[in-house]
């Protein structure tokens, strides 16, 4: 099998699920405990915040320990809404687990924007700009789209945002970023970051948010008062162990030129079939995600037999490959004919060449079957 849905999720490190083990089974203790044993594993927990402050390049900030994106991004955006008449402004290019909270905040009677995309994924930057104000509580961010993987400009929302919209926080989903482009939490300016383990080959269901200032947010979730009263509920202490060990042992430079190579390989392959468009943004854009249209075919069709073939492939995020239809790539102008012959490519360090030369042959030739089929 070769797999190309890294962007729905990671295969584990093999160490990562040792230490997963150590947790679980040794060092089970609940750091919330008073006796010795547990009291080191609380230390550990501080330990990892500060590895994922250091890889953020935060200077300040606290990381509330979650269940992972979905939470982080509720957590965010339910956690810094206010009473009063505050604005709140999403985009079409975001993420269900932001959209849908989104549309929650609406459904309760707030005040809530979508700013469209342009056409190439990005947000529409004159727009968001036309819609900050003094009222603007929270804008809220995807870094890379899950869909298309373009990197979205959050230094100029931040800049933006401070001139004109002052009272405002800036939250960005940070799931596709993460251990994947070297970020420097500083100079994106953003207030909250959402982090997600299981997209760089942590485990499944763990996760944070970064908060430059815990006083910006409030708890969603009562109980206990772990996480400084931020996130009650005892924490998943041998998920965020592994997390750490993918956190500490990725070199994301080399990582990033490594997956680079990998995507434009896959593009020159790609490119020579007629009929495979693929949706570049050379400028902005992750090099571990590749959207690719097929014309004349049925993008669920072809994931079936190209799985069929050995090769897995996403149908754009995972989270919404039930529905029928594309927010993201209708928003961006794409035509229903592009939407439904449309698969996400998505890779990793994991991956080799080679990989990517049979896969690429074997998406050719499927594609090329399929045609011939519908003709
Ligand atoms: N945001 C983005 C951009 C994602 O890609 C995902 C995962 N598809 C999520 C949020 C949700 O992540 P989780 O599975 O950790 O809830």
């Amino acid at each position: 099998m070769i797999y190309l849905d890294n962007a729905a999720t990671t295969r584990m490190f093999e160490k990562g699920v040792d230490i997963y083990k150590e947790y679980a089974c040794q060092s089970f203790f609940n750091p919330s405990a008073s006796y010795k044993k547990a009291i080191n594993v609380f230390k550990q927990l501080d330990m990892v915040r500060q590895n994922i402050l250091n890889k953020l390049g935060a200077r300040e900030g606290n990381i509330v320990f979650t269940s992972g994106a979905t939470e982080s991004n509720n957590l965010a955006i339910m956690g810094s809404k206010r009473n009063g008449k505050w604005e709140y402004i999403f985009s079409e290019g975001d993420h269900p687990s932001v959209y849908n909270t989104a549309k929650e905040l609406c459904q309760q009677g707030h005040v809530v924007h979508f700013v469209g995309l342009q056409k190439d994924g990005q947000v529409d930057y004159e727009e968001l700009q036309s819609l900050l104000n003094e009222k603007t509580r929270l804008v809220s961010l995807i870094h890379v789209s899950n869909e298309t993987g373009v990197v979205n400009d959050i230094a100029l929302v931040n800049r933006l945002r401070k001139k004109l919209a002052p009272n405002s926080l800036l939250h960005v989903d940070g799931v596709q970023a993460f251990c994947k482009l070297s970020i420097n939490i500083e100079e994106l300016g953003a207030d909250f970051y959402t982090i997600s383990a299981h997209k760089f080959h942590g485990p499944k269901g763990v996760g944070c948010l970064y908060c430059r200032k815990l006083g910006n947010l409030k708890s969603i979730v009562f109980g206990g008062g772990q996480e400084g009263g931020y996130r009650s509920g005892t924490e998943n202490v041998p998920g965020i162990m592994a997390m750490n060990y993918a956190v500490e042992n990725i070199d994301i430079e080399r990582n990033y030129n490594f997956v680079h190579s990998l995507k434009q390989h896959m593009i020159a392959i790609l490119n020579e079939e007629q009929g495979i468009r693929l949706n570049k943004n050379d400028s902005q854009e992750s090099p571990y995600i590749l959207s690719v249209s097929f014309e004349g075919v049925n993008g669920e069709t072809l994931m079936r037999e190209l799985q069929d073939n050995g090769v897995i492939v996403g149908m754009g995020s995972a989270c919404s490959a039930k529905k029928a239809g594309n927010r993201i790539l209708e928003s961006m102008g794409k035509s229903k004919e592009e939407v439904k012959s449309y698969l996400r490519l998505s890779f990793s360090e994991f991956l080799s060449k080679e990989d990517i030369e049979v896969a690429g042959k074997i998406i050719v030739e499927t594609y090329q079957k399929l045609k011939e089929r519908v003709k």
